[in-house]
Order: C-alpha cells, then sequence, then structure tokens
C-alpha cells in the first residue's frame, strides 16, 4: 500500500492544534533550525531544551559559531555526547562564513556540502527555514510511514528507506515546513517507538492500514541488531592539592580530542591498580574503590571500576593537566561517561 496524500490535511491541522511550544520553533530561522536538529539526532527533547537556550545565548549566530573556541563550544555540549556533532557544525559554520558569504544555503542539494549534514538534516532545515518540497526522513518518520502503510519491510535497508522517502516526495503539501514537523511531533507525540502507538488520539487513524491490520505495534521491522562490545576500563579519580587529573583523549577514535579522567582499558583489582599507579609514577597516600559504573555508546559499553586516588607526593609530569572542580565546572567538558565517578565530589563542584 502506498501513502495517501490524504493524510496531509488532518495531519497539518492536528499540528496546529497540538504542536508543542518548543524554544526552536519561535520562528524559522535556519541557523536556529539546524542547531536544534543536530542537538535532536539521538538526544531526547526535554534534555536538548536547556542546552538549546544555552547554545542560543552565547553563540547567537553562525559569525559567532564560527569564531568560537574549541573549549567554548565543547563546554556548551557538555553531557550531550556524541561529540563529533558540535565539532562538525562548527566546522559547518566555518564553511558558511568562509564558502557562502555567512549565508546558511537555502537547498537540500548545497546543505548536504556543510559538514556532518546528511539527508535528513538538509531535509529538515531546507523545508522547516527556507521551504523547499522535500522530506526529512529519520526513524520517527518512517516508523510513521511504516505504519500507515503497513509496510513489514526492514526500514534498516536502504532501498526501503529510499522509497519511503519517494512516496513523501510524491504526497509533500505546499506548507512542507509544517507538514515535516508535523510528522516528526506525531511520530514522537502518537505513533510512539516503544511501546504501543496511542491509535485513538491519532489524527490519521481513519487513513492506517497498519491500524487497521492490528499490526501496528509491531511494525517498523528492523533488521537485527548487532550487540555491542563490552570494554572494561578503570578510570581513577586522582586529587592533589584540592586538584584533579584530566587526560586528553587521542585525536582519533571514540570521544576524539575530549578530556577524561584517566585511566586503563582493562578491569584492575585494587592491587593491580596500585601498580598502574606506580607504574605511572604516582604516590597514591589513599586509594579507595568507588562503586562500579556501566556507559553505553552506540556500538560499545564501557564497564568501569573507579578509585579515588589521593596523591601523597607532587604529582608525576606527564600529559595530564591538573584542575580544580571549579575550573572543572567552568572550562572542561567531560563527557557524561565520567559523570558517575565525579559525584563523589560533587559537593565541590
Ligand atoms: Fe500510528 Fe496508530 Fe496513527 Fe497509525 S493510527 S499512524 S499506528 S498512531
Amino acid at each position: 500500500m502506498r501513502l495517501s496524500p490524504a493524510i496531509c490535511q488532518p495531519l497539518l491541522t492536528w499540528f496546529s492544534e497540538n504542536a508543542r511550544v518548543l524554544p526552536w520553533r519561535k520562528n524559522r530561522d535556519p541557523y536556529r533550525v539546524w542547531v536544534s536538529e543536530i542537538m535532536l539526532q539521538q538526544t531526547r527533547v526535554e534534555a536538548v531544551k536547556a542546552y538549546f537556550l544555552r547554545f542560543m545565548e552565547t553563540l547567537p549566530t553562525v559569525q559567532d559559531l564560527a569564531a568560537a573556541e574549541e573549549q567554548t563550544y565543547l563546554k556548551l555540549w557538555e553531557g550531550l555526547g556524541y561529540y563529533s556533532r558540535v565539532r562538525n557544525l562548527h566546522k559547518a559554520a566555518v564553511q558558511v562564513c568562509t564558502e557562502y558569504g555567512g549565508q546558511i544555503p537555502a537547498t537540500h542539494a548545497e546543505l548536504l556540502k556543510l559538514a556532518g549534514i546528511g539527508d535528513y538534516t538538509a531535509g529538515a532545515v531546507a523545508s522547516i527555514a527556507f521551504g523547499e518540497k522535500v522530506p526529512a526522513v529519520d526513524g520517527n518518520v518512517l516508523r510513521v510511514v511504516a505504519r500507515l502503510t503497513a509496510d513489514e519491510r526492514p526500514v534498516t535497508d536502504p532501498k526501503v528507506k529510499a522509497d519511503m522517502r519517494a512516496q513523501l516526495v510524491d504526497i509533500l503539501p505546499d506548507d512542507v515546513g509544517a507538514f515535516n514537523q508535523a510528522l516528526m511531533e506525531i511520530g514522537a507525540m502518537v505513533c510512539i517507538p516503544n511501546g504501543a502507538p496511542k491509535c485513538e488520539d491519532c489524527p490519521l487513524l481513519h487513513l492506517c492500514a497498519g491500524a487497521h491490520m492490528g499490526i501496528a505495534a509491531r511494525l517498523p521491522n528492523k533488521a537485527a541488531k548487532k550487540a555491542r562490545t563490552i570494554v572494561p576500563r578503570t578510570i581513577f579519580l586522582l586529587r592533589y592539592d584540592g586538584k584533579i587529573a584530566l587526560h586528553r583523549r587521542p585525536a582519533k577514535g571514540l570521544l576524539a580530542k575530549l578530556w577524561e579522567l584517566p585511566g586503563a582499558e582493562e578491569a584492575l583489582s585494587p592491587e593491580d591498580a596500585k601498580h598502574w599507579l606506580s607504574a605511572q609514577s604516582v604516590s597514591a597516600a589513599k586509594l579507595l574503590a568507588m562503586r562500579p559504573a556501566k556507559h553505553i555508546f552506540t556500538h560499545v559499553e564501557w564497564h568501569m571500576t573507579g578509585y579515588y586516588v589521593t596523591l601523597s607526593a607532587q604529582p608525576p609530569a606527564n600529559d595530564w593537566v591538573w584542575v580544580t572542580p571549579a575550573q572543572l565546572r567552568e572550562a572542561y567538558a567531560l563527557p557524561s561517561a565520567f559523570r558517575a565517578f565525579l559525584r563523589a565530589i560533587e559537593e565541590e563542584i
């Protein structure tokens, strides 16, 4: 079954009456739409709100972002995860200023040339901010389309995704920006991902093949996901003279170039931890085991053992930096993977 243009009007009416008031919907400024779409990738709306407002207050224009120091935009992103998003956002802002005269490009095709912008984000910005008739297809939209058309093909298959995108192209109404947002909104609020869709509240129920066939809740079909790799790690919260040691991660790979608490890529027993510390020339006066913690990335899970270590002598001269809790709070972006271990000093931060 193909997607019907009959969904457009009820969807737009429902959106005009039910759209959530969100800070990035205040206007259709392309910079705001773009930043919000990047923040919303893999992050919940509620979590994004405060980050978005802070980001806009500090870097209100694409020129401000292009001119910002790395530590400034990383700090604004601290805790949101997937830091390559903000690095690309900055790279793209520089591109906009150097190659596009400071004007964000107005078409899907040009937006795709900017760092970190894929088909979905280009579609969202081009349609919402510039009214270009292109769809914005993400996982939410694929789920709604699969259910509306009772499509049991796996939406993880690029051919299926391309076909659903083509079906959307065929029915896009004039107010394409509102339509794309309405599809996303219905996917977030009514045709929800986990658990049964709220069909009784849906303005598209009379047009929904999946609901009528009683198969909507088990759609969309997805190919089985690969299991994540478990990586054991040991994290050290090292204290000396009221300061904390930080280490900069390598330029490539997971959490590239971000600050972290020093540690080892293995689970160390207290005895092994003492050996590891002496190999780094750390004289520990006290070593306390902290509560283990887990952090889940897209393909990897860190299972972390932690130690709180008070140094008894001058720290070694190596590539660690020593910062006060206030400096950590104000100037260093520490990924949320390490947050659990900062609880031990939360009253200082
Ligand atoms: Fe989703 Fe139910 Fe609406 Fe169909 S009727 S689009 S399954 S919420």
